[in-house]
């Protein structure tokens, strides 16, 4: 007989990420996976072409010059931060390390994916707390609160929602949890957030054992393909990622470049006022040409058809130009096509072409 892996895993529909190419076009404009439009900082690809070829040599595993520097900029004790191979690696090890079969796992119902399949690898029941038109409030996530739930999984700004939830209410999510529930907040777009009424996180951890944030440079940094994420966590979680994270887990070219892109504010800055000016005009756009636009605190917009069918031909009219949006049928939102900000002449491309494909 076959080897055999534990029950339920080859019922996961393996995670596929945004397409990137479109046939008919060597360059096509990729605003499906939520990366940056401008690229990365120059001083991470001098990083980069500055690596003197010393990939003989192990990283270091403590990955400790980066991690004070993370530290430093956030004003955090370096000892309460661990890396990953991404914020996803992260993600995962919270699951590996955390969950037990029977265990609940609670996200928002139009969550970012991983949670759903964090939950599933580990023989733990995603259960999905109700959202009122892309919006989702405290309440929510309690009233699907029970003695199995293990791990209550955050995005705060949501992917693919945009969703923002104030800080009252995250604070007010964590205060109804009980003690023995891990809640993680998932700042992947957190830079882009405006205004001063963010709750990331930090500030809970410093005072309770049961809540963590994690943070990314494939985002806003724009490194999605080195790999590279942490957490900020109370001492006896770091303590437990540290024990079931792989030895080297961030390569040394990846916390090498990483470090240099946290030096270019400049970059981050120019990013992070793209996006602020580029999402509202967007939704506007999408309003006037006759659909649904969800207001938006990441660099991405999520925009409703009027069916699913309808959804499926603008993605393939899009691409047929070039354009390639991320279908959301693998996120239960058959309807919706979300868009990452792209350049001026990106967005304006995108909307010409809608305007087009709505009056075709
Ligand atoms: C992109 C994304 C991540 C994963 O990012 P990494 O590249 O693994 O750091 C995590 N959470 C959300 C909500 C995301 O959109």
């Amino acid at each position: 007989m076959a080897p055999k892996p534990r029950a339920g895993l080859l019922d996961i529909k393996p995670y596929r990420g945004g397409v990137s190419d479109a046939p008919g076009f060597a360059a096509p404009t990729k605003l499906s996976s939520n990366e940056n439009c401008f690229g990365c900082s120059p001083v991470a690809i001098a990083a980069l072409h500055e690596m003197d070829g010393s990939i003989d040599r192990y990283p270091d595993g403590g990955v400790q010059q980066l991690r004070d520097a993370l530290a430093q900029k956030h004003n955090l004790p370096a000892g309460q931060i661990v890396c990953g191979c991404g914020s996803d690696e992260i993600l995962q090890l919270l699951g590996k390390a955390y969950l037990r079969e029977g265990d609940e796992v609670v996200h928002a119902q139009n969550g970012f994916l991983s949670y759903k399949l964090i939950a599933l690898q580990n023989g733990a029941v995603p259960v999905p707390a109700p959202e009122d038109n892309m919006c989702i409030d405290a309440a929510s996530f309690l009233s699907v609160i029970t003695t199995r739930t293990r791990i209550v999984f955050l995005a705060n700004p949501n992917n693919p929602t945009g969703f923002l939830m104030p800080g009252a209410e995250v604070r007010k999510l964590h205060a109804g949890l009980p003690d023995d529930v891990l809640l993680v907040i998932d700042g992947a777009y957190a830079e882009y957030v405006r205004g001063d009424d963010y709750e990331g996180g930090f500030a809970l951890v410093d005072k309770h054992d049961n809540v963590m944030a994690t943070r990314t440079f494939s985002k806003s940094y724009g490194l999605a393909g080195l790999r590279v994420g942490w957490a900020y966590c109370p001492d006896q979680i770091a303590a437990v990622l540290n024990r079931v994270r792989s030895p080297f887990n961030v390569n040394a070219v990846a916390q090498k470049v990483a470090l240099a892109a946290l030096q270019d504010e400049a970059f981050l800055a120019k990013s992070v006022d793209h996006v602020a000016h580029w999402a509202p005009w967007l939704v506007e756009k999408v309003s006037k040409a006759g659909l649904k636009a969800w207001p938006s605190a990441g660099n991405f917009v999520l925009i409703g058809l009027q069916t699913p069918e309808q959804a499926d031909a603008a993605e393939q009219f899009l691409a047929a130009r070039g354009l390639i949006l991320r279908g959301m049928r693998g996120f239960g939102l058959p309807g919706c096509l979300r868009m990452t900000i792209g350049t001026e002449d990106e967005n304006r491309t995108v909307m010409a072409a809608f305007s087009a494909f709505m009056g075709q």
